[in-house]
């Protein structure tokens, strides 16, 4: 819970256990103690500029030089490099040949059914440029968008790379969305050419994908899309409009593969991706070329600490941006060996993530909380998916992404699955910071559960109040960047208006990153922790809560709590009431059980916080409404807890169905 003028409470969250980083890793580790960190963060500081230059030209390789580091004379429109040039693809593959890289695994890919197959870099290379050659033969050229809607498979990173090997600017849509919600992104992102497949294979289902491209250009608005390029993933029918549709087999037929690298601006728009609509609308949010390629690669060796023979895998679909940093482009600039997973974490059951770390000899797994959440409540009810089943010695480091992990989920995550030896990477980061911003580092940072811990170096994160004014430590306040940074978000496709108000306000000054985030920084080691969406904050009696405390403490009761989400609602007596949605262990209780269960849960909740931060309803669900990342969509629940109908953007909602469950009262 966070202090502030009208009065301190002891938090469920001062969390005193501490697990400095283990002597093997750091021994080895690029940044191996915390004085090489203090050290880096000095240089940032003490050169800013020549800090940057020297990662840029260490990471990337740059086909015309920049001369100019950081252009700032029109912010918050910051350019970073912008008078160089280079290809990303370029970065990712070809500068790999002639190196013994070159032979090495870039992916291994495990289909949906455990059918494995590995390419190398060469034969990735190989790919991408005849896929290239193809996106060309189609009409799309530099500056074009492609708009990418396809499977966690090899082809979708494929495709990917072949944009950028020909400077065209793609937008990847998860393949779990709506025709709605690809109808929206091809019109505001103009794309000319849509790369899909037949149908996409998850939890042993054939799901249709070009069905659903059919459907989202039939609702009109998209006569930019000339062609649909479909990727025939099985081999059941699917409907080919003839003169539009073209299948891989087709495009690439004559295609050679060699395809010169396209050399593009630094600024180039290597993408566009909507934001997960967590808070609202999504936003498309464009990156640039130079200084993404430069992070995603440098912070797969510092946060990372990728080593020539780790086997990496991150869990993420490319369709979110820890799939596009994290698989799509940072672990091939790196050179890395990574698997590629098509499928889900309970399929064939929920063991499958151990399975694969076992059978792969993964040494660097990075995952998302709502992940581990829903695999410990699995892994408590049958013991058989039970990570202790598995050898997962082959680990060495583990990450989390994508939302606060509560310490009891990082607690069962260390142990469980790291055995106790291998550091967890609490990374925090948002598709507009395009990688890793608050990271601790597994060489070198004390490890705190639920802390993402400290700024990369150069990045500088601090807590400020609402007109900018920076709050001391043990305050919790509005989580900002204060300097721009390579991998920042260049603007909103299509509303550089929109891009101002929302990341940079005018209360600010108009030039310093407003993340959205609630945060504080630890009085003792100004470790940042995530408290949460700013719009999340409660104030309860005076009382200031993130929504994120009550929900550990919720959580912490494990004989009995799967997941918690928790929301205000106004109330006459004390402002605003808490109110909490639970998702329990076992089935869910009604009438009697619930009551009774709910006095338990307000009890639990007001010896671990304190009486004043006891929920006032708790209702119970067989699940909560998420986003299709995983993210819980409280904006939703606080419409519920208000006992309002929808009216907002549901467009990224799972599983629309939770919403009636929970509105009903129990
Ligand atoms: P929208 O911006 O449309 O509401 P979103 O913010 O969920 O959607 P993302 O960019 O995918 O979209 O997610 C970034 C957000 O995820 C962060 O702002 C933060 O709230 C949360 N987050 C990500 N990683 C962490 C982490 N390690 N710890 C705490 N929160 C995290
Ligand atoms: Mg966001």
């Amino acid at each position: 819970m966070t202090a502030n003028s009208q009065g301190t409470i002891e938090s469920v969250l001062v969390e005193n256990r501490v697990f400095p980083p283990p002597a093997s890793v750091s021994a080895t580790a690029r940044i191996g103690s915390m004085d090489a960190y203090r050290a880096l963060c000095q240089e940032a500081e003490q050169d800013f500029e020549g800090f940057w230059a020297k990662r840029a030209k260490e990471h990337v390789q740059w086909t015309k030089p920049f001369t100019q580091v950081l252009d700032q004379s029109n912010p918050p429109f910051f350019k970073w490099f912008h008078d160089g040039e280079l290809n990303v693809s370029a970065n990712c593959l070809d500068k790999h040949v002639g190196t013994p890289v070159e032979q090495k695994t870039a992916i291994i890919f495990e289909a949906d059914d455990g059918a494995v197959t590995k390419v190398t870099y060469k034969e990735l290379l190989a790919r991408v440029g005849a896929f290239a050659n193809a996106l060309k033969a189609q009409g799309v050229k530099k500056g074009d968008r492609v708009l990418i809607y396809m499977p966690m498979t090899v082809e979708g990173i494929v495709a990917m790379q072949a944009c950028a090997r020909i400077g065209a600017t793609h937008s990847v849509v998860f393949g779990g969305f709506s025709a709605k919600a690809v109808n929206e992104r091809v019109i505001d992102a103009g794309a000319v050419v849509i790369v899909t497949a037949n149908y996409q294979m998850r939890g042993g289902k054939e799901l249709p994908l070009k069905a659903i491209v059919d459907d989202a250009l039939a609702m009109g608005g998209c006569e930019s899309v000339k062609k649909v390029l479909v990727f025939e993933r099985t081999a059941s029918a699917w409907n080919k409009v003839e003169g539009r549709d073209v299948t891989f087999a087709e495009a690439l037929a004559g295609q050679s593969s060699d395809c010169a690298p396209v050399p593009v601006n630094a600024e180039h728009p290597l993408f566009i991706l909507y934001t997960s609509g967590s808070t609202g609308k999504p936003k498309g949010v464009q990156h640039g070329s130079g200084g993404y390629v430069l992070w995603a690669k440098m912070t797969m060796e510092w946060t990372f600490d990728l080593k020539p023979s780790d086997v990496f895998w991150c869990t993420a679909d490319i369709g979110w941006i820890t799939g596009h940093t994290y698989i799509a482009y940072g672990p091939l600039a790196a050179g890395a060996t990574q698997v590629v997973f098509e499928g889900v974490p309970t399929y064939p059951d929920a063991g499958r993530f151990w399975q694969m770390i076992e059978r792969h000899g993964v040494s660097i797994f990075y995952t998302a909380p709502t992940a581990i959440r829903s695999l410990i409540k699995a892994a408590d009810s049958d013991a058989k998916v039970h990570p202790r089943n598995w050898n997962l010695a082959s680990l060495r480091i583990l990450g989390s992404v994508g939302e606060p992990i509560n310490p009891e989920a990082w607690m069962w995550y260390y142990k469980n699955v790291g055995g106790e030896r291998c550091p967890i990477v609490d990374t925090f980061w948002q598709t507009e910071n395009g990688g890793h911003v608050i990271t601790p580092l597994p060489g070198a940072t004390p490890l705190v559960p639920g802390s993402c811990t400290l700024p990369l170096p150069g990045i500088m994160a601090k807590i400020v109040d609402e007109t900018g004014k920076e709050l001391p430590n043990g305050t919790g306040g509005i989580l900002v960047i204060a300097k721009p940074w390579p991998s920042m978000i260049r603007t909103i496709w299509n509303d550089p208006e929109r891009f101002k108000k929302a990341y940079f306000p005018e209360e600010m000054g108009g030039s310093i990153y407003l993340a959205g985030d609630g945060a504080v920084r630890d009085a003792k080691t100004g470790y940042f922790r995530i408290t949460g969406r700013i719009d999340d904050v409660l104030n309860v009696s005076g009382h200031r809560m993130g929504t994120m405390e009550i929900e550990s403490a919720l959580v912490a009761k494990t004989d009995l709590v799967a997941e918690a989400a928790v929301v205000g609602r106004p109330d006459d007596m004390t402002g605003e009431a808490i109110c909490a949605f639970v998702v329990l262990k076992r089935a869910r209780p009604t009438g009697d059980e619930a009551r009774q269960i709910a006095k338990e849960l307000r009890d639990w909740v007001a010896k671990e916080i304190g009486p004043i931060a006891k929920p006032k309803d708790i209702r119970f669900g067989d699940n909560l409404p998420k986003t299709r990342s995983g993210k819980i969509m409280r904006r939703l629940l606080r419409s519920i807890a208000k006992g309002e109908a929808i009216t907002q953007d549901t467009s990224t909602l799972e599983n629309p169905a939770i919403l009636d469950q929970l509105s009903e009262n129990n």
